[in-house]
């Protein structure tokens, strides 16, 4: 039988190492970058048009290549960086391997244009899909610029796995982010379909954080510094009470490469024991410095995690450094940081007297006394009105939504049958007499009665489900109400929650947002939905922020689908909030012309039943 064994020609055998090296334009993103970097570039300029797709631009004024490197460069396995084993375990570069040239011209068309200082004339190199089309002398500045054109152009399946632009997008600026706060020492200008995105001045590390973060960052960092002779510890931990939910500021550098570490930040949070509420995350930047041979940066092809030799004694200095910086910087311990200001007793009440409070109580309240009467009662007067009245702000939610009874019928109630056969679904307008009675639990429950027993609802899961199904109705159709706001309100980002706020403009177009102005750092609002106060439109837009960041979702549908999952979960009226009579019904009458009012829409329970027949079997 014939030999079947063949070597790959080399074009195929780049492909495929590409398909390692590069997976989206993000990552032909970090390699130029990274090369730039390793040439001693101390300006890089950054183009990219449809989040790469079209274009990646790298333009860096570093030391170039002569004629033969330039076309070296495109080979597999051509580096200037190591020349035997041994240096692998002494790198003081980004690259190393050699491929990462090979590799995006095996799948792009690409344009090199560079020279050395001491040379008068440069080169230019134009390959596409690893064969060389033109190589000519040119007249060119000192540096090198890489073009990268329509990349995936030979790999249809790719392509059409990218995601869409925004997404693209935030994977390049994150990228951008890491190697820019890793290099404060290089500027740095990122242009995106012509518009500067950023332009990052050479400068030290706090404020090109700043730079990057936005104006407000600077007061919220708390300087790290110490010096061992495993470890240099420098960088910054953003103070307590401005920790928020996401994780997107927090970044682990080792010898100026961005890496992602678990465990080191196990030692962060332990460090801040005691001073985050629940589920906030600490804002780091923290610098390592160590020497290269006791780290192997080589065990990820992304090259993002890394080994470090003596792991447990980095994760004890590391928590002591980050703890007495915060000690010295009287942060910690201040547990409470809610506490209203207002509240504290001011010093001449100290030694005061207490006062007996007045007290008014409603003695002839008894919840059970007209229980009876109520059945025959024609009013639409809610029983327990003599209760002091709660604000009932925010509660116009409950009752948008609620549209013509037509709708209603496509609704199935399935197993639940209330005691009143008729489902009313505007309260106010109802003159009927109200059979179906509710009582709320523990400011936690409602509790109705239907046909075979009762009910009991979560009221925070219910109303959850109710708003994500108006909410998902209202993008589909866009005939959201929004309500105009007398002054616009202005709220400042960073560059990333902007480009993510673009992205999903458009549902909260339809949901009732009106955008009326959008910078690199700020967006403008000159309206909002009607069933949202201005009073929580900021906690609303962070949170949405904030579950965006946890996961990209990758198709406009799940992405719409995290989006309103986000707002009904933040609108969503709270457990420990007391319902009035009409707002427990409207609540209920709303979760049962629901489509699937069984599960909240992040697949809770939203209500039990008990039945006359469960109840019985108790009492025998
Ligand atoms: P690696 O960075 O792993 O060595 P690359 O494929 O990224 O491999 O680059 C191959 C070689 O091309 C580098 O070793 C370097 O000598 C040269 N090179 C690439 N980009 C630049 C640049 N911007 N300026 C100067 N030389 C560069
Ligand atoms: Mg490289």
């Amino acid at each position: 039988m014939a030999d079947i064994i063949r070597l790959l020609p080399d074009h195929v055998a780049n492909q495929i190492a590409a398909g390692e090296v590069v997976q989206r334009p993000a990552s032909v993103v970090k390699e130029l970058l990274e090369n730039a970097i390793d040439a001693k570039a101390t300006e890089i300029k950054l183009i990219v048009k449809e989040a790469g797709k079209t274009l990646i631009h790298v333009i860096d004024n570093g030391f170039g290549m002569s004629e033969t490197d330039a076309r070296l460069s495109f080979e597999r396995h051509a580096t200037s960086k190591i020349q035997a084993a041994e240096d692998l375990f002494n790198l003081n570069t980004k690259g190393f391997r050699g491929e990462a040239l090979a590799s995006i011209a095996a799948i792009a068309h690409v344009e090199l244009q560079t020279k050395k200082e001491a040379d008068e004339l440069g080169t230019r190199i134009k390959i596409e899909g690893s064969k060389l089309i033109t190589q000519e002398v040119i007249t060119t500045p000192t540096g090198t610029s890489i073009a990268v054109k329509n990349l995936f152009y030979n790999i249809p399946a790719r392509r059409n796995f990218l995601k869409s632009d925004a997404v693209e997008l935030r994977h390049i600026i994150d990228e951008f982010q890491r190697v820019a706060l890793a290099h404060p020492d290089i500027g740095f200008v990122l242009y995106h379909n012509g518009n500067e995105l950023f332009n990052l001045p050479k400068s030290n590390y706090r404020q090109r954080i700043v730079n990057i973060l936005g104006g407000k960052t600077n007061e919220k960092l708390v300087p790290i510094q110490e010096d061992t002779d495993i470890v240099k510890i420098s960088g910054f931990v953003g103070k307590p009470e401005f920790a928020k939910k996401s994780r997107n500021e927090q970044f682990f550098f080792v010898n100026n490469r961005f890496i992602k570490s678990p465990y080191l930040h196990h030692a962060i949070n332990a460090a801040f024991e005691g001073l985050l509420k629940e589920k906030m995350q600490p804002s780091y930047f923290i610098y390592l410095e160590v020497h290269p041979e006791t780290i192997d940066i080589n065990i990820h092809p992304t090259k993002t995690e890394i080994k470090f030799d003596d792991e447990h004694s980095l994760y004890a200095m590391l928590r002591a450094t980050v703890k007495h910086s915060l000690g010295q910087f009287n942060i910690a311990p201040v547990l409470d940081f809610d506490r209203d200001a207002n509240l504290d007793t001011p010093y001449d009440y100290k030694n005061k007297q207490a006062a007996v409070p007045n007290i008014q109580v409603d003695r002839s309240f008894n919840p059970f006394a007209d229980e009876k009467k109520t059945a025959g009662n024609t009013t639409t007067q809610p029983r327990y009105t003599n209760y002091k009245k709660e604000s009932t702000e925010g509660w116009e939610s409950l009752y948008v939504g609620l549209e013509s009874k037509s709708n209603s019928n496509q609704f199935s109630t399935e197993n639940i049958e209330f005691e009143s056969e008729e489902m009313t679904s505007s309260l106010f307008t109802n003159e009927e007499p109200r059979e179906t009675l509710t009582y709320q639990l523990h400011r936690k429950y409602i509790v109705s009665s239907i046909k075979s027993g009762i009910v009991i609802i979560d009221q925070h899961r219910a109303h959850q489900r109710v708003l994500y199904e108006q909410l998902l109705r209202n993008i589909t159709v866009s005939e959201a109400v929004s309500q105009q706001l007398l002054f616009p309100v202005t709220f400042t980002f960073s560059t990333s929650e902007i480009a993510l706020l673009k992205e999903v403009k458009e549902s909260l177009e339809n949901i009732g947002f009106m955008f009326s102005n959008i910078t690199n750092d700020t967006i403008e609002l000159s309206g909002i939905p009607s069933n949202i106060s201005e009073s929580e439109l900021q906690i609303i837009i962070e949170q949405m922020l904030n579950d965006f960041q946890g996961e990209i979702p990758d198709t406009g549908f799940s992405q719409t689908d995290v989006l309103v999952k986000s707002l009904a979960k933040s609108m969503a009226i709270r457990t420990g909030k007391k319902l009035e009579v009409e707002e427990q019904e409207s609540l209920v009458n709303n979760l049962f012309a629901c489509k699937e009012p069984n599960v909240s829409p992040f697949n809770r329970t939203i209500f039990i039943t008990l039945s006359v027949d469960d109840l019985d079997k108790k009492f025998i």
